[in-house]
């Protein structure tokens, strides 16, 4: 039975109780609109946690164009069927005021860590990302909350946030789940019109052709790039917005590319805005 909770006091009294049981707590944090990637981070949570808090709140203070905040897909009550099929214990669903329900005055931030990738382009984004968590963390106290890696610089962050801030919840990392041609599952694929959708898998073959140069041993991060965004750049439908190698725990830049190494981009189809990476931990064998 999965209960669902838009009160922070309703959400304190169920966890708790749990936390009397002395039973692990996982929180999945999600803005809604669920879909097997979502799926597979409350499925790792069943797994390895006895209660599962799923979040569905589109947090406006992460919006840094309000038309992208109004279009974003919302769909509670199929998320929460999606939450209840597959065992989550709560759902909790705050509407904009219970989360907000006076001016802020307090925020947190990571630096150093955001002056790269989507934090160059999204301003503010990432500091109501982990403001917003931060609250999740201290409503929900969980033990462990899950995170996909399609986010990758949005879990580095968050990752450095409660490192640094001791907060005592384990962040947990799961694999990007994708289409069958490629394309990362996002709640934003829906926006893509047809011609977009076919196209839109072209963003992650860019990614495999650097990370494949990468483990072949080229070191020179322009020259992968170029190679690399060759086949994007042939596409009118595309916009570049970076495309980036950067080191995967403080996401600078490469001047030498050295494993491990993330490649990260983000590119626009039309109105609709996609992101994606790929880790290479290791050469390859014999390099
Ligand atoms: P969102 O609802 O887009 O804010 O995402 C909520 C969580 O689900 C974040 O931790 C995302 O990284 C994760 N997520 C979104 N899409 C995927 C995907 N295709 N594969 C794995 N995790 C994902």
């Amino acid at each position: 039975m999965t209960f669902v909770a838009t009160s922070i006091a309703e959400v304190r009294a169920a966890v708790d109780d749990w936390r009397g049981q002395k039973d692990i707590i996982g929180l999945v944090p999600t803005m809604g609109a669920l879909h097997a990637g979502h799926g597979a981070l409350i499925d790792a949570a069943r797994r390895e946690c006895q209660r599962v808090v799923v979040s569905v709140f589109v947090n406006p203070t992460q919006f840094n164009q309000r038309q992208d905040f109004d279009l974003y897909p919302r769909a509670l009550s199929s998320d929460i069927e999606f939450c209840q099929q597959r065992g989550a214990d709560l759902v909790f669903a705050p509407s904009v005021s219970a989360m907000y329900p006076h001016a802020m005055r307090a925020f947190v931030e990571v630096e150093r860590l955001t002056d790269h990738l989507c934090g160059k382009f999204r301003p503010g984004h990432f500091r109501g990302v982990t403001t917003v968590v931060a609250k999740l963390f201290h409503i929900v106290e969980p033990h462990r909350a899950y995170f996909g890696r399609k986010d990758a610089q949005q879990r580095a962050v968050i990752r450095r946030m409660v490192a640094d801030l001791h907060f005592p919840v384990e962040i947990e990392g799961i694999e990007t789940v994708r289409e069958p041609d490629g394309l990362a599952l996002s709640s934003r694929n829906q926006r893509l019109g047809p011609q977009e959708r076919s196209v839109a898998p072209a963003l992650y073959r860019a990614l495999c052709r650097a990370a494949e140069m990468i483990r072949s041993g080229v070191s020179d991060p322009e020259g992968i790039r170029r190679a690399a965004i060759a086949g994007l750049t042939r596409l009118p439908e595309f916009r570049i917005e970076y495309f980036e190698i950067v080191d995967p725990e403080d996401l600078q830049p490469m001047a030498e590319v050295k494993t491990p190494a993330l490649v990260a981009a983000a590119a626009w189809l039309g109105q609709t805005r996609l992101i994606d990476n790929v880790l290479v931990l290791t050469p390859r064998p014999g390099l």
